[in-house]
């Protein structure tokens, strides 16, 4: 049965108004399973007009007292954690343990931004500026904020940027993506029976006709934004001339640099898991395996071979998957699209994904682990962004070579380098321009209390997401200088008043 989703504004599910609708399919099946309601610009109106009065609320509220509902929150989450990572996996095809992982990535940043949002929303303060003159600032909440949220996360974006601005004082608007919003609006749920008053934080389903409605709106202050780059650009764009703060992240092309001294079994196995887990659909993923050296690379890629015939492709509900399907019919044809030009353009293809046979489910959008090996620097499946279950090995001659292919690569999100040697990943950590950097560990996202976000094409904008960034980002800076000129010390009366 195909059930009719819903927005959330004003602490309720909202039927949309517009009577356009979005397919939302079960990956694993190619089945719709539910459609969801592509808000008009009115309704968006709606949700920030409500956002509006939730945030005078909010933010008279101390922030001992935000934290305690958020932390209330994640308490609730957890105790619906299989029922939600169930529905993440039936509309996003990841793994039932991965949905799991999704969920939890976004509770750490809750956790974090409910403990530290007293200490980081303190200001600063100056004593004697000047004779009898004290300066200190304060860090306000922003109003209504928005979040723009991809596919591949629909947990743990939603979070990501929820968690701090909320946290901070702001009501939020999430804008998730139209291809699974069914954990947005759980969360949205269970955040208003954890105690979040009405109206602080709404999901407004939708389409670019919702997003650009968000960023026309005068009263929405800010907008993060997660998804591929070209969409980050714009939107950035965009914001920016609306006099908006924005941070928006895009897409990825992260490399593994494997070191001749590197323990090959480590490195293969650790790829493995980074190229290939969740359909090769995260923006951390390693997508580039970069051995130096022949004897490196004939001997990685025997092991990685080795590896990928003994992966399971399957229900996302299978115990046994090592991964499940991709999000979209578009996209499957898209990964299979670049396989193909892989192989036109004269790369090696050492295991062809394309065309698995997943038994019972042969509706579904599948796409196994795919090799190239002898990919050239300007083959398109190096330079793009395939989101899929691929992985290119593009062989260096040595370790200036390695660091030079990271470096001059449009994106920069994230890297990692296997090795032995100290010094060389040292040098590594300190000259590679990418912004999250992993030595010995393949998928370096930073914990709730540092930040993340990528560099050159990866992200545009100045402020991370979580960890400190995302309360300078979420609040505005008061500065406040005083002088009393005159109080009541000199003419103060210190005589009990008596009567006459
Ligand atoms: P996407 O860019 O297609 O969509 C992201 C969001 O933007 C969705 O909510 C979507 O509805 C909206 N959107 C799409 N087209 C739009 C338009 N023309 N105007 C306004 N809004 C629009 O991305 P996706 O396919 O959902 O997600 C995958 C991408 O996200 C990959 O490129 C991946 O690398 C990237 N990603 C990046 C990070 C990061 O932190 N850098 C994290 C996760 C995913």
């Amino acid at each position: 049965m195909v059930t009719v989703l819903t927005h959330y504004i004003d602490g309720t599910r909202t039927e949309g108004a517009s009577r356009r609708f979005g397919d939302v399919f079960d990956p694993c099946t190619g089945q719709v399973t539910s459609r969801v309601p592509l808000a008009t610009p009115a309704e968006v109106g709606e949700s920030v007009a409500n956002a509006e009065k939730g945030h005078a609320e909010w933010s008279a509220m101390n922030p001992q007292r935000r934290g305690r509902i958020l932390l209330k929150f994640v308490g609730l989450v957890n105790e619906h954690l299989d029922e939600l990572a169930e529905l993440l996996s039936s509309e996003h095809g990841k793994t039932f343990a991965d949905a799991k992982g999704d969920i939890q990535r976004g509770l750490e940043v809750v956790e974090f931004s409910a403990g530290a949002a007293p200490h980081l929303l303190k200001g600063e303060f100056s004593d004697n500026v000047g004779t009898g003159i004290d300066v200190h600032s304060l860090r306000k909440s922003l109003g209504v904020v928005a979040g723009i949220s991809p596919f591949n996360f629909p947990a743990m974006i939603p979070l990501w940027q929820a968690g701090p601005a909320l946290a901070a004082g702001n009501a939020f608007i999430l804008k998730p993506s139209e291809r699974n919003p069914s954990v947005p609006l759980r969360l949205a749920e269970l955040l208003t029976e954890a105690g979040l008053p009405n109206g602080v934080f709404n999901v407004i389903n939708g389409d670019k006709e919702a997003v650009d409605a968000l960023l026309e709106d005068a009263r929405v202050k800010a907008v993060g934004f997660v998804g591929s780059t070209p969409i980050a650009q714009s939107i950035y764009a965009t914001a920016a001339a609306q006099g908006k703060r924005a941070q928006c992240f895009g897409g990825a092309k992260n490399h593994m640099v494997i070191l001749p001294d590197a323990d090959l079994d480590m490195a293969a196995d650790a790829l493995i898991g980074a190229a290939y887990g969740s359909a090769g659909e995260r923006c951390m993923a390693i997508s580039v395996a970069v051995p130096v050296g022949e004897k490196t690379a004939d001997a990685l890629v025997a092991k990685l071979t080795e590896r990928i015939n003994k992966l399971t492709v399957g229900h996302s509900l299978d115990k046994n998957s090592d991964f499940g399907p991709v999000i979209a019919a578009s996209a499957k044809e898209r990964i299979e699209s670049y396989i193909s030009a892989g192989k036109d353009s004269g790369a090696t293809l050492v295991v062809d994904g394309r065309g698995p046979n997943v038994e019972g489910y042969e509706g579904g959008f599948w796409v196994g682990p795919t090799l190239f090996d002898h990919v050239a620097p300007d083959m398109s499946i190096y330079t793009e962004e395939i989101f899929g279950p691929v992985l290119s090995v593009v062989r260096a001659g040595d370790y200036d070579e390695a660091l030079r292919l990271c470096n001059e690569h449009e994106f920069g999100n994230g890297v990692a380098i296997f090795t032995r040697d100290g010094d060389a990943a040292r040098d590594f950590s300190s000259r590679v321009e990418v912004g999250m950097v992993g030595i010995n560990v393949p998928l370096p996202v930073p914990i709730a209390y540092y930040t993340f976000g990528g560099w050159k094409a990866s992200a545009f904008g100045d402020l991370n997401q979580h960890g400190p960034d995302a309360f300078r980002f979420y609040t505005k800076t008061k500065t406040v200088t005083s002088r009393w000129p005159s109080g009541i010390r000199g003419g103060a009366s210190f005589v009990m008043p008596a009567g006459s």
